[in-house]
């Protein structure tokens, strides 16, 4: 690829902004300054421009430690939107896979990859997530029999896959579904007459909300966790 394109690619740059630092001899391929915007770019090769290393643009996958009153759609007039969290290039790119209510918590993935993102949330791969719920009455002894029945949401016509759950205390417990309707655990306990009052999500398939990330922050998945999404 040319170098001037291999840039303007990774960055917010455009091809002239980028021609510009060319010809100003900030820009280095394995640390020898080039001029010319057409040299061709291995794979291997190491660009930088101001110093700075240019990675080359691809896919790309974050978790974020999603805060209660952040909204999981790209655009919003009242609510700070989950991707407003995420300071990257190109950030029109990116969707989210598996959408929070404003008011859960927990783990959201983001990616610029739409087949991964599909994988994420298709209930044919039953990537399973995976939540803590906090419920407004007690649980009932017959939950985790019906859950794994599947139990039927108001105005569906299915029932819903087989749901696991293990209980915590007399109001908490976790709970794994493999699909991701419209505010679906809420409407699970609703349907088995009780309240979710408090719903945060940890996992998602084998990828676990990293503890040392805080509320607001977003990190890069690894390429295991990436990869861990067949
Ligand atoms: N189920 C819900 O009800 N809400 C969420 O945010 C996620 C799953």
């Amino acid at each position: 690829m040319r170098l001037d394109k291999y840039i303007s690619n990774s960055t917010d740059l455009t091809r002239s902004e980028v021609k510009r630092m060319i010809r100003h001899g900030i820009v280095e391929v394995d640390n020898e300054i080039v001029t010319n915007a057409a040299q061709h770019i291995v794979p291997s090769s190491e660009v930088t421009v101001d110093g700075a290393v240019i990675l080359a643009s691809g896919p790309r996958y974050f978790m974020l430690n999603k805060p209660a009153g952040v909204v999981s759609v790209t655009k919003d007039k009242q609510h700070p939107t989950a991707l407003s969290l995420i300071h990257e290039h190109r950030s029109e790119e990116l969707q989210i896979a598996g959408r929070l209510d404003i008011d859960t918590t927990g783990l959201l993935l983001i990616t610029s990859d739409g087949q991964w993102n599909h994988r994420v949330t298709s209930p044919r791969t039953e990537c399973a997530k995976v939540y803590a719920v906090t419920l407004a009455d007690p649980i009932e002894h017959d939950y985790s029999a019906k859950l794994s029945q599947g139990v039927f949401l108001k105005n569906e016509k299915q029932r819903c896959l087989p749901a696991s759950m293990e209980k915590i205390d007399s109001h908490c417990l976790t709970l794994t579904i493999s699909e991701g309707k419209y505010h679906q655990v809420k409407r699970m306990f609703a349907a088995l007459g009780n309240q979710v009052v408090a719903l945060h999500r940890f996992k998602v398939g084998n990828i676990q909300l990293d503890n040392n990330l805080a509320e607001g922050d977003y990190r890069p998945l690894t390429k295991q966790e990436v990869n861990s999404v067949v």
